[in-house]
Protein backbone atom coordinates (compact mmCIF):
# COMPACT_ATOMS: atom_id res chain seq x y z
CA UNK A 1 0.00 0.00 0.00
CA UNK A 2 1.74 3.27 -1.03
CA UNK A 3 1.97 5.72 1.78
CA UNK A 4 0.95 9.19 0.46
CA UNK A 5 -0.42 9.01 -3.31
CA UNK A 6 -0.70 12.55 -5.04
CA UNK A 7 -2.77 11.93 -8.81
CA UNK A 8 -3.29 14.57 -10.83
CA UNK A 9 -3.25 17.27 -8.28
CA UNK A 10 -3.90 21.21 -9.58
CA UNK A 11 -3.91 24.07 -6.95
CA UNK A 12 -5.16 27.93 -7.79
CA UNK A 13 -5.31 30.86 -6.29
CA UNK A 14 -8.52 32.98 -7.01
CA UNK A 15 -6.87 36.88 -6.84
CA UNK A 16 -8.05 40.07 -7.72
CA UNK A 17 -6.13 40.47 -10.01
CA UNK A 18 -6.95 36.92 -11.70
CA UNK A 19 -6.18 33.21 -11.46
CA UNK A 20 -2.55 32.12 -9.91
CA UNK A 21 -1.79 28.70 -11.51
CA UNK A 22 0.40 27.22 -8.41
CA UNK A 23 0.38 23.44 -9.26
CA UNK A 24 -0.44 21.63 -12.22
CA UNK A 25 -1.17 17.94 -12.99
CA UNK A 26 0.99 16.89 -9.90
CA UNK A 27 1.63 13.34 -9.94
CA UNK A 28 3.97 11.90 -6.55
CA UNK A 29 3.60 9.31 -4.14
CA UNK A 30 6.20 7.80 -1.28
CA UNK A 31 6.25 4.67 0.56
CA UNK A 32 5.99 4.25 4.28
CA UNK A 33 9.73 4.98 5.78
CA UNK A 34 10.92 6.60 2.58
CA UNK A 35 12.51 10.03 2.49
CA UNK A 36 11.50 12.36 -0.48
CA UNK A 37 13.28 15.74 -0.89
CA UNK A 38 10.92 18.66 -2.73
CA UNK A 39 13.51 20.81 -4.56
CA UNK A 40 13.46 24.21 -6.45
CA UNK A 41 13.43 28.19 -6.89
CA UNK A 42 11.32 29.92 -4.32
CA UNK A 43 8.07 29.67 -6.19
CA UNK A 44 8.16 26.69 -8.16
CA UNK A 45 5.39 25.59 -5.81
CA UNK A 46 7.05 23.14 -3.43
CA UNK A 47 5.31 24.76 -0.04
CA UNK A 48 2.25 24.55 -1.44
CA UNK A 49 2.48 21.21 -2.16
CA UNK A 50 3.16 20.21 1.18
CA UNK A 51 0.41 22.57 2.68
CA UNK A 52 -2.08 21.14 0.22
CA UNK A 53 -0.96 17.96 1.55
CA UNK A 54 -2.19 18.47 5.31
CA UNK A 55 -5.00 20.77 4.33
CA UNK A 56 -3.36 24.01 5.06
CA UNK A 57 -3.87 26.25 2.06
CA UNK A 58 -5.95 29.98 2.01
CA UNK A 59 -9.55 29.83 0.98
CA UNK A 60 -9.05 31.15 -2.02
CA UNK A 61 -7.21 27.67 -2.84
CA UNK A 62 -8.91 25.73 -5.36
CA UNK A 63 -7.92 22.47 -5.11
CA UNK A 64 -8.64 19.53 -7.70
CA UNK A 65 -6.95 15.94 -7.84
CA UNK A 66 -7.11 13.40 -5.05
CA UNK A 67 -4.49 13.28 -2.29
CA UNK A 68 -4.42 9.94 -0.72
CA UNK A 69 -2.96 9.17 2.98
CA UNK A 70 -3.36 5.20 3.12
CA UNK A 71 -5.69 5.00 0.79
CA UNK A 72 -8.04 7.61 1.79
CA UNK A 73 -8.43 10.76 -0.05
CA UNK A 74 -7.55 13.32 2.17
CA UNK A 75 -8.76 16.52 -0.27
CA UNK A 76 -12.28 14.95 0.33
CA UNK A 77 -11.93 14.14 4.49
CA UNK A 78 -13.52 16.51 6.63
CA UNK A 79 -12.00 19.09 8.84
CA UNK A 80 -12.59 17.02 11.94
CA UNK A 81 -10.60 14.35 10.03
CA UNK A 82 -7.86 16.18 9.40
CA UNK A 83 -7.30 17.62 12.53
CA UNK A 84 -6.92 13.98 13.54
CA UNK A 85 -4.07 13.59 10.89
CA UNK A 86 -2.47 16.84 11.51
CA UNK A 87 0.23 16.48 14.14
CA UNK A 88 -1.03 13.10 15.13
CA UNK A 89 -0.18 11.31 11.90
CA UNK A 90 1.49 13.66 9.69
CA UNK A 91 3.15 16.77 11.26
CA UNK A 92 4.99 19.59 9.82
CA UNK A 93 7.66 21.73 10.46
CA UNK A 94 7.07 25.11 8.96
CA UNK A 95 9.35 27.55 7.59
CA UNK A 96 10.64 30.86 9.30
CA UNK A 97 10.92 29.43 12.63
CA UNK A 98 11.00 33.15 13.74
CA UNK A 99 7.07 33.93 12.36
CA UNK A 100 6.22 29.96 12.78
CA UNK A 101 6.77 30.29 17.10
CA UNK A 102 4.02 31.84 19.11
CA UNK A 103 5.78 35.31 20.74
CA UNK A 104 4.01 35.53 23.86
CA UNK A 105 3.62 31.77 24.99
CA UNK A 106 6.34 29.73 26.42
CA UNK A 107 7.86 27.40 24.25
CA UNK A 108 6.67 24.61 27.01
CA UNK A 109 3.36 25.89 26.66
CA UNK A 110 3.60 25.35 22.84
CA UNK A 111 5.00 22.23 22.95
CA UNK A 112 2.62 20.75 25.66
CA UNK A 113 -0.51 22.25 23.71
CA UNK A 114 0.36 19.80 21.07
CA UNK A 115 0.49 17.10 22.55
CA UNK A 116 -2.83 17.64 24.94
CA UNK A 117 -4.10 18.82 21.76
CA UNK A 118 -4.62 14.86 20.47
CA UNK A 119 -2.90 12.88 23.01
CA UNK A 120 -5.28 11.99 26.01
CA UNK A 121 -2.65 12.58 28.42
CA UNK A 122 -2.27 14.65 32.02
CA UNK A 123 -0.70 18.46 31.82
CA UNK A 124 2.00 16.33 34.11
CA UNK A 125 2.35 13.86 31.45
CA UNK A 126 2.58 16.07 28.56
CA UNK A 127 4.91 18.03 30.72
CA UNK A 128 7.68 15.04 30.93
CA UNK A 129 7.25 14.63 27.33
CA UNK A 130 8.01 18.12 26.39
CA UNK A 131 11.17 17.69 28.40
CA UNK A 132 12.44 14.56 27.20
CA UNK A 133 12.01 16.20 23.34
CA UNK A 134 13.98 18.79 24.22
CA UNK A 135 16.48 17.02 25.95
CA UNK A 136 17.13 14.75 22.64
CA UNK A 137 16.88 17.82 20.57
CA UNK A 138 20.09 19.04 22.32
CA UNK A 139 18.36 21.36 25.28
CA UNK A 140 21.35 21.61 27.96
CA UNK A 141 18.83 22.46 30.36
CA UNK A 142 15.36 21.30 29.84
CA UNK A 143 13.30 22.24 32.09
CA UNK A 144 14.64 25.68 32.27
CA UNK A 145 14.25 26.00 28.47
CA UNK A 146 10.34 25.14 28.84
CA UNK A 147 9.81 28.44 30.79
CA UNK A 148 11.76 30.27 28.04
CA UNK A 149 10.35 32.44 25.14
CA UNK A 150 11.07 31.70 21.85
CA UNK A 151 13.02 35.30 21.24
CA UNK A 152 15.49 34.19 24.09
CA UNK A 153 16.52 31.38 21.57
CA UNK A 154 18.70 31.74 18.48
CA UNK A 155 17.40 30.56 15.33
CA UNK A 156 18.91 27.16 15.63
CA UNK A 157 17.52 26.69 18.91
CA UNK A 158 14.24 27.63 17.44
CA UNK A 159 14.36 25.54 14.34
CA UNK A 160 14.58 22.57 17.36
CA UNK A 161 11.85 23.75 19.04
CA UNK A 162 9.77 23.06 15.45
CA UNK A 163 11.38 20.09 15.35
CA UNK A 164 10.52 18.72 18.97
CA UNK A 165 6.90 20.31 18.31
CA UNK A 166 6.57 18.02 15.36
CA UNK A 167 7.81 15.20 16.87
CA UNK A 168 5.50 15.27 20.16
CA UNK A 169 2.73 13.00 18.99
CA UNK A 170 5.07 10.76 17.25
CA UNK A 171 3.82 11.00 14.17
CA UNK A 172 4.23 8.48 11.23
CA UNK A 173 5.41 11.36 8.70
CA UNK A 174 6.81 14.61 9.11
CA UNK A 175 6.74 17.47 6.23
CA UNK A 176 9.91 19.38 6.55
CA UNK A 177 9.50 23.14 4.86
CA UNK A 178 13.44 24.69 4.56
CA UNK A 179 14.50 23.77 7.72
CA UNK A 180 17.90 24.85 7.52
CA UNK A 181 17.14 28.06 5.52
CA UNK A 182 18.62 31.03 7.22
CA UNK A 183 20.93 29.30 9.56
CA UNK A 184 24.53 29.49 9.88
CA UNK A 185 27.06 26.06 8.20
CA UNK A 186 27.75 24.62 11.55
CA UNK A 187 24.06 24.91 12.88
CA UNK A 188 22.51 23.60 9.40
CA UNK A 189 24.99 20.46 9.68
CA UNK A 190 23.47 19.92 13.08
CA UNK A 191 19.94 20.66 12.20
CA UNK A 192 20.28 18.19 9.17
CA UNK A 193 22.27 15.68 11.78
CA UNK A 194 19.15 16.01 14.26
CA UNK A 195 16.68 15.59 11.68
CA UNK A 196 18.30 12.42 10.02
CA UNK A 197 18.09 10.93 13.70
CA UNK A 198 14.87 11.87 14.51
CA UNK A 199 13.19 10.91 11.24
CA UNK A 200 14.55 7.15 11.00
CA UNK A 201 11.34 5.26 10.71
CA UNK A 202 8.98 7.42 9.75
CA UNK A 203 8.14 9.18 5.94
CA UNK A 204 9.98 12.37 5.35
CA UNK A 205 8.63 14.68 2.56
CA UNK A 206 11.74 17.67 2.86
CA UNK A 207 11.12 20.85 1.02
CA UNK A 208 14.07 22.73 0.21
CA UNK A 209 16.07 24.91 -1.61
CA UNK A 210 19.05 23.39 -0.23
CA UNK A 211 21.03 20.53 -2.31
CA UNK A 212 22.98 19.06 0.17
CA UNK A 213 20.56 18.79 2.74
CA UNK A 214 18.07 16.83 0.06
CA UNK A 215 21.28 14.53 -0.68
CA UNK A 216 22.30 14.03 2.65
CA UNK A 217 18.69 13.09 4.23
CA UNK A 218 16.22 11.77 1.15
CA UNK A 219 16.90 8.64 -0.70
CA UNK A 220 14.45 10.23 -3.36
CA UNK A 221 14.22 13.77 -4.56
CA UNK A 222 11.52 15.66 -6.74
CA UNK A 223 12.58 18.91 -8.97
CA UNK A 224 9.95 21.41 -9.29
CA UNK A 225 9.59 24.11 -11.71
CA UNK A 226 6.88 26.67 -12.38
CA UNK A 227 4.27 24.41 -10.50
CA UNK A 228 5.04 21.20 -12.35
CA UNK A 229 7.99 18.09 -11.23
CA UNK A 230 10.22 18.63 -13.98
CA UNK A 231 12.31 15.47 -12.68
CA UNK A 232 12.19 13.28 -10.12
CA UNK A 233 14.42 9.48 -9.13
CA UNK A 234 17.07 8.55 -6.99
CA UNK A 235 18.63 11.56 -5.27
CA UNK A 236 22.03 9.90 -6.06
CA UNK A 237 21.41 9.33 -9.50
CA UNK A 238 19.68 12.47 -10.49
CA UNK A 239 22.11 14.59 -8.55
CA UNK A 240 25.11 12.87 -9.84
CA UNK A 241 23.47 12.64 -13.61
CA UNK A 242 20.82 15.33 -13.87
CA UNK A 243 18.69 14.81 -17.27
CA UNK A 244 16.91 18.26 -16.87
CA UNK A 245 18.11 21.22 -17.92
CA UNK A 246 16.74 23.08 -15.03
CA UNK A 247 17.90 20.63 -12.63
CA UNK A 248 21.60 20.72 -14.35
CA UNK A 249 21.67 24.60 -14.00
CA UNK A 250 20.32 24.20 -10.54
CA UNK A 251 23.30 21.94 -9.91
CA UNK A 252 25.52 24.34 -10.99
CA UNK A 253 24.42 27.45 -9.03
CA UNK A 254 25.32 25.86 -5.93
CA UNK A 255 28.87 27.36 -4.20
CA UNK A 256 30.69 24.34 -4.47
CA UNK A 257 29.90 24.23 -8.38
CA UNK A 258 31.26 28.14 -8.91
CA UNK A 259 28.35 29.90 -8.32
CA UNK A 260 26.74 30.11 -11.62
CA UNK A 261 22.98 31.03 -11.45
CA UNK A 262 20.40 30.21 -13.95
CA UNK A 263 19.96 33.32 -16.18
CA UNK A 264 16.34 34.61 -16.21
CA UNK A 265 13.24 34.11 -14.23
CA UNK A 266 10.21 31.78 -14.13
CA UNK A 267 7.73 32.40 -15.94
CA UNK A 268 4.56 34.32 -14.07
CA UNK A 269 2.12 31.74 -12.55
CA UNK A 270 -0.57 33.48 -14.34
CA UNK A 271 0.24 33.43 -17.41
CA UNK A 272 2.40 30.21 -18.26
CA UNK A 273 3.50 29.60 -21.59
CA UNK A 274 1.63 27.28 -23.92
CA UNK A 275 5.31 25.01 -24.75
CA UNK A 276 8.15 24.36 -22.06
CA UNK A 277 7.23 26.42 -19.14
CA UNK A 278 11.60 26.92 -19.31
CA UNK A 279 11.80 27.52 -22.50
CA UNK A 280 12.97 30.85 -21.81
CA UNK A 281 15.70 30.11 -19.72
CA UNK A 282 16.87 27.07 -21.16
CA UNK A 283 20.16 26.66 -23.00
CA UNK A 284 19.03 25.00 -26.00
CA UNK A 285 15.82 24.82 -26.70
CA UNK A 286 14.11 24.08 -30.03
CA UNK A 287 10.82 24.85 -32.24
CA UNK A 288 9.03 22.52 -30.79
CA UNK A 289 9.73 23.65 -27.35
CA UNK A 290 8.01 26.83 -27.88
CA UNK A 291 4.95 24.98 -28.80
CA UNK A 292 4.53 22.20 -26.89
CA UNK A 293 3.99 21.66 -23.30
CA UNK A 294 6.29 18.01 -22.47
CA UNK A 295 4.86 15.73 -20.52
CA UNK A 296 6.36 14.10 -17.17
CA UNK A 297 7.95 10.80 -18.95
CA UNK A 298 9.38 7.74 -17.59
CA UNK A 299 12.84 6.87 -18.87
CA UNK A 300 14.27 3.73 -16.82
CA UNK A 301 12.09 2.27 -14.79
CA UNK A 302 12.58 4.86 -11.91
CA UNK A 303 13.48 8.10 -13.21
CA UNK A 304 10.89 11.07 -14.60
CA UNK A 305 11.85 13.84 -16.65
CA UNK A 306 9.83 16.60 -18.27
CA UNK A 307 11.94 17.11 -21.43
CA UNK A 308 11.88 16.38 -25.28
CA UNK A 309 15.45 16.16 -25.52
CA UNK A 310 16.72 15.14 -22.32
CA UNK A 311 18.95 12.61 -23.88
CA UNK A 312 21.21 15.14 -25.58
CA UNK A 313 22.68 15.92 -21.74
S1 LIG B 1 11.67 20.75 -23.53
FE1 LIG B 1 13.03 22.07 -24.76
S2 LIG B 1 13.00 24.06 -23.71
FE2 LIG B 1 12.16 22.57 -22.30
S3 LIG B 1 13.89 21.96 -21.07
FE3 LIG B 1 13.74 20.49 -22.74
S4 LIG B 1 15.07 21.30 -24.37
FE4 LIG B 1 14.74 22.95 -22.90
Amino acid sequence: MTFLNIRNLRVRFMSQSGVIHALNSIDFSIDAGESCALVGESGCGKSVLGMAIIRLLPSNAVIDGEIRFREKNMAEMSEKDMQEIRGKEIAMIPQNSAMALNPVMTIGSQITETILLHRKVSHRESTERAIELLKSLGFQEPEKAMDRYPHEFSGGMRERVLIAMSLACSPVCIIADEPTAGLDLIIRNQTIVLLKEQSKEKTLLLITHDLGCAYRLCNWITVMYAGEIIESGPTKEVLSHPFHPYTIGLLASIPSAGLHPISGMSPSPSNFPAGCRFAERCKSPLIRCQKEHPSLVLIDGVRKVRCFYYDRT
